[in-house]
C-alpha cells in the first residue's frame, strides 16, 4: 500500500536547478511499493476558505510566481485530471461533514507541478489538487488526512507539498546562494519537528506553534507547513524521514513518508 508523502518544493527553480532535493525527487518513484494510479496533491499555493478539489477538462500549468528566468514560464506539465478522484475526495470529505467544492477551471500550480515534473516527468499519472484552509490550522489539516486515508487502498498517492521551513523575508540573507549556510533558528525548528515526527508525538506537532523553537519565525504564515499535517493524518504512527537538505540557507527541503 502506498504511503502518504510530504515534500518540500522550495523555490520554483527546483524544476530546473540542480539540488540534492531534486535528486531525491528523481528517486522517489523507486522508493514507493507500487506505481500510483493517481496523485492527490495538497499544495500550499492553493488557499481556499473551505476544501476544494480541481476537475478541469485538462490541467493547465499555472506559473504562479514572479521574477524568475523565462525558461521557468515555458514549463508545461500536462498530467491528466481525474474527475472521478475529485468526486471521490469531495464525497469522502462531505460525508465527514466538510462540504467540498469542485473547481472545474483551475489547473496545477507550481506547488504541484514543480516536484511532480522531477519525479514523474512523463506527466502520465492523473493529478488532482486539494486546497488548504490556512485559517483553520493544524488540527483541520490533520483531520483531512484522517478522512482521506482510505484512498491509499485505492492506489492514490496523497502528497502534501509545502516547505519544512519558509521564512521568505530572510531569503536575502542567503545572498542568492543555493548553498548558503543554514542559520541556527532554521536548524533548531527543523530538528524539533523531525524528532516529534519520528517519535509520533502528534499532540506536540498539532501544537507546534506554541512548542517548537522559532516556529513563527520559520513559518510567518502556516500555509507551507499545513500540507505536512494532511500527510501526517493519513498514517501518524509510521513516519519515515526520506530526505533532508537545505537550499538558500532558510528553505529546508525535507521529505517524509507516512505509512
Ligand atoms: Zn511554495
Amino acid at each position: 500500500m502506498l504511503p502518504a508523502i510530504f515534500v518540500s518544493h522550495g523555490s520554483p527553480m527546483l524544476a530546473l536547478e540542480d539540488a540534492e532535493a531534486r535528486d531525491f525527487l528523481k528517486r522517489l518513484p523507486a522508493l514507493l511499493p507500487e506505481r500510483p494510479k493517481a496523485i492527490l496533491m495538497v499544495s500550499a499555493h492553493w488557499e481556499r476558505l473551505r476544501p476544494a478539489v480541481n476537475a478541469p477538462p485538462a490541467n493547465e500549468t499555472i506559473h504562479d510566481f514572479g521574477g524568475f528566468p523565462p525558461a521557468l514560464y515555458q514549463i508545461q506539465y500536462p498530467a491528466p485530471p481525474s474527475a472521478a478522484l475529485a468526486k471521490r475526495v469531495a464525497d469522502l470529505l462531505a460525508a465527514a461533514g466538510l462540504p467540498t467544492d469542485i473547481d472545474q477551471s483551475r489547473g496545477l500550480d507550481h506547488g504541484a507541478w514543480a516536484p511532480l515534473m522531477v519525479a514523474w516527468p512523463e506527466a502520465d499519472i492523473p493529478v488532482v489538487q486539494l486546497s488548504v484552509q490556512t485559517r483553520l490550522g493544524t488540527t483541520h489539516h490533520y483531520r483531512l488526512g484522517q478522512i482521506l486515508a482510505p484512498l491509499r487502498e485505492e492506489g492514490v498517492l496523497i502528497v502534501g507539498s509545502g516547505s519544512f521551513t519558509h521564512d521568505l523575508a530572510s531569503l536575502r540573507t542567503s545572498g542568492g546562494r543555493i548553498d548558503a549556510p543554514e542559520p541556527d533558528w532554521v536548524h533548531a525548528f527543523a530538528e524539533w519537528m523531525t524528532a516529534a515526527l519520528l517519535e509520533n508525538r502528534v499532540d506536540d506537532l498539532l501544537n507546534y506553534r506554541r512548542l517548537a523553537p522559532q516556529a513563527a519565525h520559520n513559518h510567518p504564515t502556516e500555509e507551507h507547513l499545513l500540507p505536512l499535517y494532511v500527510a501526517l493524518g493519513v498514517a501518524p504512527d509510521k513516519v519515515n524521514h526520506l530526505h533532508q537538505s537545505t537550499t538558500y540557507g532558510i528553505l529546508r527541503m525535507d521529505a517524509f513518508a507516512f505509512g
